[in-house]
């Protein structure tokens, strides 16, 4: 029987592409090879639709590069066969998107509580220190659309009592971020509950106008996140505290710098990019990723993995406002009712639909070699989607 050249790829590699290139990731030692010449092009994508995992090649097929270098790394061979052979099944190759997800929540299906491990508690919504953390967040400086972020009411202590018990039910190890809080409060929750782990979320503007707040965070040595506007004096005593993480926003090249040396003298620095009316440039470049950037990445296939399943930058939060109002994301419509959260959240995690798995899903991505290398879309990035201002990260080669 007459015999033709068959080519496979080892199941250890990763193979994606478009028609505009191919990529293969040797997940043994992290290697990376694109292709962007027709025939790599042609014999990548037959590779990938045939349900055998093998394809047919021509004699004059082995001098293509994607042949050559697959040969030349062990990531791959040909064989001379009368049929077409099989190939093992490759999960990373085989399971994409909202169905790996669902495969892979099986083994999470009990005591999903735990996921949930970090909540925001806007206490008052008409305080500036709630304002200014949502633009830290979400990274627009205009206030999120949606109803949930503009309604200006706040939360009393009994509602303070409500919401912490209801979290605490579903998982005792979250951790409470609580923003718009005063001493009062705070003295009220740090007494009430020693065991939760709470982490108030303060701007230098509140400690500075609140001794009370301030006496009381340094006699209790409270660890808590400072929101700091940069320019900043770095000999300031809360600065020098350096018994918190520090938020700053960056908007331009001087943020940068000025966060840079705070991270100099030691402190925790969490710099959060924010799109104002005239810094779309600059923000963009914060953005842009190379190709090499990519190519590098350490550990690809748990990069590809994470990204294929879930949202890096929403997973494990939530956020919770006056009334009782719960969402996953800042920026989203979909609002909760704490009483039902953990009823609607369990039927969210296993569906798989929802903020937390938002995954590089746009419609350009959808066909590029690059979608799970790529981080997770955040909210800057889904913003400037939506308003047309930008296509595709890769901006710097
Ligand atoms: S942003 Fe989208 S289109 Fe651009 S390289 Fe990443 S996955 Fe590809």
């Amino acid at each position: 029987m007459k015999k033709s050249l068959y080519f496979y790829i080892e199941p250890y590699v990763y193979i994606r592409g478009c028609e505009s290139g191919i990529i293969l990731i040797n997940l043994l030692d992290d290697k990376a090879f694109t292709f962007k010449d027709i025939q790599s092009i042609k014999i990548g994508l037959s590779l990938l639709s045939s349900p055998k995992r093998t394809v047919k090649i021509a004699e004059e097929d082995l001098q293509t590069p994607i042949i050559i270098v697959t040969n030349k790394n062990f990531m791959g061979d040909i064989v001379s066969a009368s049929s077409q052979p099989l190939q093992f099944y490759s999960e990373i190759n085989e399971v994409s998107g909202i169905e790996a997800y669902r495969k892979s929540v099986i083994y999470s299906k009990y005591n999903i509580g735990r996921f949930i491990s970090n909540c925001t508690i806007f206490v008052d919504m008409a305080n500036q220190d709630c304002r200014d953390y949502i633009k830290c967040i979400t990274g627009v400086e205009s206030i999120p659309d949606n109803s949930i972020c503009r309604v200006l009411s706040k939360m009393d202590k009994n509602d303070i009592d409500l919401y912490i018990n209801k979290l605490v039910d579903i998982n005792p190890n979250m951790t409470l971020n609580i923003c718009g809080i005063n001493c009062h409060l705070l003295d009220y929750i740090s007494e009430k509950y020693p065991a939760v782990t709470i982490n108030p979320i303060l701007s230098l503007r509140t400690l500075k106008s609140s001794p009370e707040l301030c006496d009381f965070i340094r006699q209790n040595k409270t660890k808590y996140t400072l929101l700091l506007d940069l320019p900043c004096d770095k000999s300031d005593i809360f600065i020098k505290d350096m018994i918190h993480s520090i938020y700053v926003k960056i908007t331009n090249e001087e943020d940068i710098y000025d966060a840079n040396n705070l991270s100099e003298i030691g402190c925790q620095i969490k710099s959060c990019p924010v799109l104002t009316s005239d810094n779309i440039d600059f923000i963009k470049s914060l953005l842009s990723i190379s190709n090499d950037d990519l190519l590098n990445i350490d550990n690809k296939y748990r990069t590809i993995k994470i990204n294929n399943l879930i949202n890096s930058n929403f997973w494990g939060k939530i956020y919770v406002f006056p009334k009782g109002k719960v969402c996953y994301s800042l920026a989203s419509d979909y609002i909760i009712e704490l009483n039902q959260l953990y009823d609607t959240y369990k039927g969210d995690f296993l569906n798989g639909t929802f903020d937390w798995t938002i995954t590089r899903n746009f419609s350009n991505c959808r066909f590029c070699m690059f979608q799970y290398l790529c981080p997770s879309p955040n909210h800057i990035e889904t913003y400037l989607r939506m308003k047309g201002l930008i296509k595709c990260l890769m901006t710097k080669d």
